[in-house]
C-alpha cells in the first residue's frame, strides 16, 4: 500500500481549509444597520434564531454607529429643516458617509432605507430576499427623518406599516428578522416557514395546540388527537383563514 507523502496530506487538508473558508465567505449573508442607537440591537442580535444564524456563519449581523460620522468635534448629525418646520432630520453627510462605509465592507449589499413612505413590508419580500447572494445595508431614520438627497443612494424604501415610529430601529429589526429565519439553516425544521402565515401570500396558520390536553375546562379539538392524518389536514384548511 502507498502511503500519501505526509506534505500531500497537509496540502490537501489546507486546500479543503480553504474551500470551506471560501464557501463560507460565498454563502454568508451580511446585514449592517445604520443607526445613531446601536445598542437597541443588543438583544435582539444576541438571542434566538439571530444568535444562532451567526454562531452557524449564516450570516453576519453588525450595526454602524451614525454619530462615528458625525460633523465637527461635536459629531452632529443632525440639522433643522430648510424652508422652516418642526424638529430635526439627519444631515446629507453623514448619513452618506456611513453609507459609503458599509458599501466598502460589501460592495454588493443593497440600501434599504425605514420610511413610512416606503413600500409596505410583507411576507413575500421577506422570502424573496432570503434567497438572494447579497447582503442588506438598513438605514434608520430618526428624528422627523433625514435629508431626501440620500435617496440617491438607495435601492429600496421600506416601511412596516401606516403609523409612525419614533425610529428606524424598530423597522430594521422586523426586517432582519423576518428575512434571517426564512434563510435556509436557520429554522430547525425547514418545513415550519412552508406553512406558517402568510407564506402562500394570503392564508393565516391554523390554530394549534400542545400539552395538557385540558386546561381550565378548555380542551384540544378532538380531531387533532385522532391520529386520522386526512382528517386533521381538512381541519387545518378550514381552520386557516385568508386575509
Ligand atoms: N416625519 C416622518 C413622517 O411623517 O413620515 C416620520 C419620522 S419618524 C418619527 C423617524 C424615522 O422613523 C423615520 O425617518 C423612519 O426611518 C422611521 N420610521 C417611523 N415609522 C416607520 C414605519 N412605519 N416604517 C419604517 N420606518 C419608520
Amino acid at each position: 500500500m502507498t502511503k500519501k507523502p505526509p506534505f500531500l496530506g497537509g496540502l490537501f487538508s489546507s486546500c479543503f481549509f480553504v474551500a470551506l473558508l471560501h464557501e463560507i465567505i460565498l454563502v454568508m449573508k451580511k446585514f449592517q444597520v445604520i443607526t445613531l442607537f446601536p445598542e437597541m440591537f443588543t438583544g435582539v442580535f444576541e438571542s434566538s434564531m439571530m444568535w444562532k444564524a451567526q454562531k452557524d456563519s449564516i450570516v453576519e449581523l453588525s450595526t454602524i454607529n451614525l454619530r462615528d460620522f458625525g460633523l465637527g468635534p461635536r459629531k452632529q448629525v443632525d440639522d433643522t429643516p430648510y424652508g422652516g418646520g418642526d424638529g430635526m432630520l439627519l444631515m446629507i453627510e453623514p448619513l452618506w458617509n456611513a453609507v459609503l462605509n458599509a458599501k466598502e465592507n460589501d460592495p454588493t449589499a443593497k440600501i434599504l432605507l425605514m420610511t413610512p413612505r416606503g413600500a409596505r413590508w410583507k411576507q413575500a419580500l421577506a422570502q424573496e430576499y432570503s434567497e438572494t447572494d447579497h447582503g442588506y445595508i438598513f438605514i434608520c431614520g430618526r428624528y422627523e427623518g433625514y435629508d431626501e438627497r440620500i435617496l440617491e443612494l438607495v435601492d429600496q424604501e421600506v416601511s412596516v406599516g401606516d403609523y409612525v415610529l419614533t425610529g428606524g430601529e424598530l423597522p430594521a429589526m422586523t426586517i432582519v428578522d423576518s428575512i434571517v429565519r426564512l434563510i435556509p439553516g436557520v429554522l430547525g425544521g425547514e418545513s415550519s416557514a412552508e406553512i406558517e402565515s402568510f407564506s402562500d401570500g394570503e392564508t393565516l396558520e391554523f390554530p394549534q395546540y400542545t400539552r395538557p390536553l385540558e386546561f381550565n375546562n378548555l380542551v384540544v379539538p378532538e380531531v387533532l388527537l385522532s391520529g386520522h392524518h386526512a382528517n386533521i389536514k381538512s381541519w387545518r384548511e378550514q381552520q386557516s383563514r385568508r386575509t
